[in-house]
């Protein structure tokens, strides 16, 4: 039985923290439809209870029934089984989960939107997630004007220009949150009225209109479509190839947005690389607004760092999240996933979370972490310290702030790094070894002279050393 439990939360988790939540939990009974599993660690229990009980919930009912029920037992901390198990009443279906990156459950009806009934019934399930908001969406530079068109789109859906309004990025980026955040945010909002928004992925949108196709039913998956205010429609490139689908959704995106309803897109890539969608398509795409999300900046991943860490109510210093926004650059789903892994990891082995123990966390889990010093991190280190931007560096301005970030990053290539003085010339923007030597000389003359630049001379060796130490 848990096995088959298992088979579904693996669906509906990613792999990180299906290993990391998941994996440990011992199946103990199962008595009269009670299936008992067992939990590592009090923690444990309250993590799964507040990230993942409708998953739970969703997965007890489809392999017991309706009239299955989980019931926990916790290793208590003295290492002996606690023989009292918790029971935890879990709440009934719900579309809490929304079913973007909510529940899969292969071969069952139970998430589908297009349930044809509630064309009449007037069931109107949106699919949203309402932990994904605007209020827990952290603005940075990566994302602020896409973040900014999504907020004016959700206080007047289908009445500015931005209709349709395309969000495009790399995965993990941030674009299903940002978009259920508008969904969410018109939701909430009882002055727009009671409006029928639907959030639906390319994948299942594809599925529901082969369906239809099949059982003769596209009048009905047309005309269910036709009622929607508010159409998210995630990730479009899926929709690539597939021509009777985006001729299906050609007809819809007309009728909607001739009839001043509000379409969101998404898509991993800009329109125009979106190989294999209709010309047609692409153009009407055009018609509002496109707005992109890039990788988190360094900023942008200590304010996440911290904002995620505080709704879990864990503290963690500061040169943790430090270590942990320069080590982890590739997208904030990533970001996450270590993240939980370091909470688990803390509470496996009962310690604080530390610098010792995020990095032994980090190199059993994010591939190849890199350790050496390198000129690019110290350029960096140092441009986010000045707030520069490590182009600044290599850049040929000569303003005083510039010149002396610069040296600063020179001198600690050269102390650093195995590099010749040559190649770091050529590191900072082709610069003669000369330079270099120059550079090397001013800083010692900073150091040794107490000018007012040694103190964050001294900070910023502190900071680099975080990472070999
Ligand atoms: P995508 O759809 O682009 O692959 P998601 O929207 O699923 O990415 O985001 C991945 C994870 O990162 C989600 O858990 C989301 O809540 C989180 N996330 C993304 N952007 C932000 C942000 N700006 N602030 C806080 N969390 C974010
Ligand atoms: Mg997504």
């Amino acid at each position: 039985v848990w096995s088959n439990c298992l088979a579904i939360i693996k669906e509906n988790v990613n792999d990180q923290s299906f290993k990391t939540w998941f994996m440990p939990i011992k199946p103990l009974q199962l008595v009269e439809n009670v299936l008992t599993i067992q939990v590592p660690s009090q923690f444990f229990y309250e993590y799964l209870e507040e990230h993942y009980v409708y998953l739970l919930r969703a997965a007890i009912d489809h392999v017991l029934g309706k009239s299955g029920r989980l019931e926990y037992s916790v290793v208590v901390d003295n290492g002996f089984e606690g023989n009292q198990p918790y029971t935890v009443n879990l709440p009934n279906k719900s579309n809490r989960n929304g079913d973007g990156n909510g529940l899969n459950l292969k071969g069952s009806d139970y998430s589908s939107p297009f349930e044809l009934k509630s064309v009449e019934d007037s069931v109107r399930d949106s699919h949203l997630n309402d932990q994904y908001t605007f209020e827990n969406y952290i603005e940075g530079d990566c994302n602020r004007l896409a973040r900014s068109a999504g907020f004016a789109v959700a206080q007047k859906p289908g009445i500015t220009s931005f209709n349709p309004l395309m969000v495009y990025g790399g995965v993990g980026l941030g674009k299903t949150h940002l978009v259920q955040a508008i969904g969410n945010e018109i939701r909430n909002n009882i002055e727009l009225g009671n409006k029928f928004i639907l959030y639906v992925s390319s994948e299942k949108f594809t599925n529901q209109f082969i369906e239809a196709l099949k059982s003769n039913r596209l009048q009905q998956f047309q005309n269910f479509y036709l009622q929607v205010d508010v159409l998210i429609l995630d990730d479009v490139q899926f929709l690539a190839g597939k021509e009777k689908t985006q001729e299906m959704f050609f007809h819809i995106f007309n009728h909607l947005h001739q009839n001043g309803k509000q379409i969101i897109m998404t898509s991993d890539c800009p329109p125009k690389d979106l190989k294999g969608l209709q010309e047609r398509l692409l153009s009407r795409f055009k018609w509002g607004l496109t707005a992109d999300l890039q990788t988190p900046d360094f900023e942008t991943r200590i304010a996440i760092i911290e904002r995620k860490m505080q709704a879990d109510g864990i503290h963690v210093p500061k040169n943790v999240i430090e270590y942990l926004a320069y080590t982890i650059d590739t997208n904030i789903r990533e970001l996450e996933g270590v993240l939980i892994s370091l909470i688990a990891q803390a509470s496996l082995v009962r310690k604080d979370i530390d610098l010792e123990l995020a990095k032994s966390t980090l190199k059993h889990i994010v591939e190849d972490v890199d350790t050496e010093m390198s000129i690019d991190y110290i350029q960096e280190v140092v441009s986010e310290y000045y707030n520069l931007s490590p182009k600044d560096l290599k850049a040929k301005s000569r303003k005083k702030e510039y010149v002396i970030a610069r040296q600063i990053a020179m001198y600690f290539s050269k102390e650093l790094t195995q590099h010749s003085l040559k190649s770091i010339g050529y590191h900072f923007g082709g610069r003669d070894h000369s330079t270099v030597i120059h550079a090397v000389q001013s800083v010692n003359d900073m150091l040794s002279s107490g000018s007012k630049h040694k103190g964050e001379i001294q900070e910023i060796e502190k900071k680099l050393k975080v990472k070999v130490s």
